[in-house]
């Protein structure tokens, strides 16, 4: 008897799992068929931090300011570069982050004064080991002497423009000057001078009046 029971239960467990398989095969899947299919990655999507490649340069714009590098809390940023040869602006010549360190904590994100910082959209990494130290400039190390010919010729045309605005802005003033001192002297030559003798018809001055023994006899 006890063994039909336990026939009767193995039974029953069956149709309970065939029911909740059914039940399952129905409804839309939640995992996807990585990497036959890309995943759609949220806009608050986190990675590792990257460079980004502004259009009007087609580079970053990593001044070498090491302010990221200082407020990063996990010390995973390594920062080196200056001034460059030729051109006024500075450049990082070094730019490495330990991946397997940063917290995405976005510090580094939130004080750089170019705004050249932003997460990445990775999310495909794997390795073996815990080596996880990303050069950020290797996509711009080819374009880097192109970028430095361009920025100079960039420079050279921004104080030229610069140039031309202040000697446009002094011929302004100086204009406007001479402008000013013309009114005021025909202003000038316009008003009556302290000398001037009075004018015919025009009533005698208190000290105009006969001295004594001066007009006619009585
Ligand atoms: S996100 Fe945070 S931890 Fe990661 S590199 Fe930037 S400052 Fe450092
Ligand atoms: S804060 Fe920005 S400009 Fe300064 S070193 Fe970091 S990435 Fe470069």
């Amino acid at each position: 008897m006890a063994y039909l029971g336990r026939i009767l239960h193995g039974f029953k467990t069956l149709l309970t799992g065939l029911r909740i398989t059914g039940r399952e095969s129905m409804r839309k899947p939640v995992t996807l068929t990585y990497p036959h299919v890309e995943p759609k990655l949220t806009g608050a999507y986190r990675s590792a931090i990257k460079l980004i490649r502004f259009e009007e340069m087609d580079s970053h714009d990593c001044v070498a300011c090491l302010a990221c590098e200082q407020i990063c809390p996990s010390f995973c940023i390594k920062i080196d570069g200056g001034k460059i040869e030729g051109i006024k602006k500075k450049r990082a010549t070094l730019f490495e982050m330990d991946f397997a360190l940063c917290s995405l904590c976005g510090l580094c994100i939130d004080v750089c004064p170019t705004d050249t910082l932003e997460y990445s959209r990775l999310y495909d990494e794997a390795g073996y080991d815990r080596d996880w130290n990303m050069d950020l400039l290797e996509e711009f190390r080819d374009f880097e002497p192109t970028f430095i010919e361009q920025q100079r010729e960039r420079e050279e045309k921004e104080a030229a423009a610069k140039a031309a605005k202040k000697a446009a802005a002094a011929k302004a003033k100086a204009e406007a000057d001479a402008k000013k001192a013309a009114e005021a002297e025909k202003a000038g030559g316009d008003a009556p001078k302290s000398g001037d003798a009075p004018k015919s018809g025009e009533a005698p001055k208190s000290g105009d009046a006969p001295k004594s023994g001066e007009g006619s006899a009585s």
